[in-house]
């Protein structure tokens, strides 16, 4: 079943939940639906046409934004699915400072790259290689890494998201992940971030 994008009622993205929780929230004119699905939902006596995108009616405020967490999903997405040393397509995650060598698992030394340059790199810094990065790597910021990080999208969801961080990232890993709907696995609102479980407004308990 294909996922909604549930906004504040300010318009910043909240999260990812179900396609019934979201129709729920509409019934319910806890949400009210800003762009459809190509989906219905019918139950005995009607026939619903899904949402793709809701905004909450009233403001939730967010006690706590932490940063994004680093998954392979989302690292991906910043790195655009490249090696960040070749180009090529990624497949693997490198620490640029080797583990082995005291470098952190942080978004700040972790960078999307092929098997070749993975294999090739082995356990040595950049400098030993005579490799050099664009840019150094840093955590993405915005709120818009809350939805792309659960790694469930839609393309009707790309200008609710652009004006919060996620712009050519965005673009990219619809671009170069062809995983459809289908691959990807739900994922309610609020458990992309287990640290804040239990954070969740009330008004989202559908
Ligand atoms: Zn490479």
């Amino acid at each position: 079943m294909p996922h909604v994008l549930v906004l504040n009622a300010s318009y910043e993205p909240l999260g990812v939940v179900s396609m019934r929780r979201a129709l729920i929230l509409v019934l319910n004119h806890k949400a009210i639906s800003l762009e459809d699905s190509e989906f219905t939902l019918h139950s005995a006596t009607s026939a619903v046409t899904a949402p793709s995108v809701v905004r909450l009616t009233r403001f939730v405020r967010v006690p706590f934004c932490g940063p994004v967490p680093l998954t392979r999903r989302a690292l991906f997405a910043r790195d655009h699915g490249r090696c960040v040393y070749c180009g090529a397509a990624a497949t693997s995650v490198d620490h640029v400072i080797p583990r082995s060598r005291g470098g952190q698992h942080r978004w700040d030394n972790v960078v999307a790259a092929c098997r070749r340059c993975n294999h090739v790199k082995a356990d040595r810094h950049l400098t030993e290689l005579g490799w050099r990065m664009k840019r150094p790597p840093a955590p993405p910021s915005g709120l818009a890494w809350r939805i792309i990080g659960t790694g469930i999208k839609d393309p009707r969801w790309r200008p609710y998201l652009e004006p919060y961080g996620a712009t050519d990232q965005f673009r990219d890993f619809e671009h170069h992940d062809h995983t459809d709907h289908g691959g990807a696995t739900p994922v309610p609102l609020g458990r992309s971030r287990p640290v804040h479980r239990g954070e969740q407004p009330e008004t989202l308990t559908a």
